[in-house]
């Protein structure tokens, strides 16, 4: 039986969840219950906040994990990263109010900075030489420079509404990160087992969720071209159309790619062309 921790509440709690029912995994939502067991996979799900994760794993009260790698990175965790989940994009970033003219890291030199990351934050300005003050808060740190608590901020952003809401201006980007699935280091063979029954169910599903299946009625006479801006997994399929000099072509494509190849498929005279999710991709 495997364990997995996931977010009780917050950001990553959602998606966490989304995943493992996409890859055929049940498991009751988190209400009061602090662990679920699911009926259709040996594990149970073990509901924490985030910042508890790392550790848990790490000493094997669960044997897996989603988390955040930034919070991965700030505990220094023992614990093996299995595969990126493609959720939960943010980056750290230190930021200063936007009145400052900012020169570079030099600036940081003898300010105090507001932060929950305070290790990797040591850690970046150690490496760069700079000498500055951190000072440790749980939340809200984004109005500590209004409050005087502090003369610069290193947090999380996403999109960056919430600096600009608060007057401060993102001047480092310094840690990139997403949801992450972690392990447990020292599992049973039967435990590494089921990890890798999981892993490969994950690893379809994130693959899949960025591809477009496609598919378009082609005049037969652009088929060598559209095969160059199609490169599918192995070809193109071809199929030949009831009306004579067509056919009709199907391919997956990357998701980012869809409309300059749409483009493009159009220019060479492709008709009708029809876009899909696709479900899941077993390579
Ligand atoms: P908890 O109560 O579980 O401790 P939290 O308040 O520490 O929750 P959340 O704000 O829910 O954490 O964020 C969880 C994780 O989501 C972050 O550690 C980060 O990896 C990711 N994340 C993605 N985008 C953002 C964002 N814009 N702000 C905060 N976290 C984000
Ligand atoms: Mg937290």
């Amino acid at each position: 039986m495997l364990r997995i921790a996931i977010q009780s509440k917050g950001r990553l709690n959602e998606e966490s969840l989304a995943l493992l029912q996409d890859i055929g995994i049940e498991v009751d939502v988190p209400k009061r219950k602090l662990v679920s067991k699911s009926q259709t996979f040996p594990i149970e799900a073990l509901y924490l906040r985030d910042d508890d994760i790392p550790h848990v794993v790490a000493g094997g009260t669960a044997t897996l994990g989603i988390v955040g790698l930034n919070e991965i990175e700030e505990k220094g965790a023992d614990v093996n990263i299995l595969c990126r989940l493609r959720f939960g994009a943010c980056r750290l970033s230190l930021a200063v109010p936007k009145s400052e003219s900012y020169n570079g890291l030099e600036w940081f030199t003898g300010k105090r900075i507001a932060t929950s990351y305070p290790n990797i934050l040591n850690r970046f300005l150690k490496e760069r030489g700079i000498a500055a003050k951190v000072e440790i808060i749980t939340g809200s740190v984004e109005i500590a420079p209004a409050v005087g608590i502090a003369d610069a901020i290193f947090d999380i952003v996403s999109s960056g509404s919430t600096l600009i809401a608060n007057g401060l201006q993102e001047v480092e980007s310094v840690f990139e990160s997403e949801a992450v699935l972690i392990a447990y280091p020292d599992l049973t063979e039967e435990e590494k087992a089921l990890v890798n029954d999981l892993l490969f169910r994950i690893e379809s599903e994130t693959v899949s969720r960025c591809k477009k299946y496609l598919l378009m009625n082609l005049p037969e006479i652009s088929l060598d071209e559209a095969i160059k801006i199609l490169p599918a997994m192995r070809s193109p399929t071809v199929m030949p159309l009831a009306t004579k000099g067509w056919c009709s072509l199907h391919s997956v494509i990357d998701a980012s790619d869809l409309w300059t190849k749409v483009r493009q498929l159009k220019a060479i005279g492709a008709e009708g062309i029809l876009v899909m999710d696709v479900d899941k991709i077993i390579l």
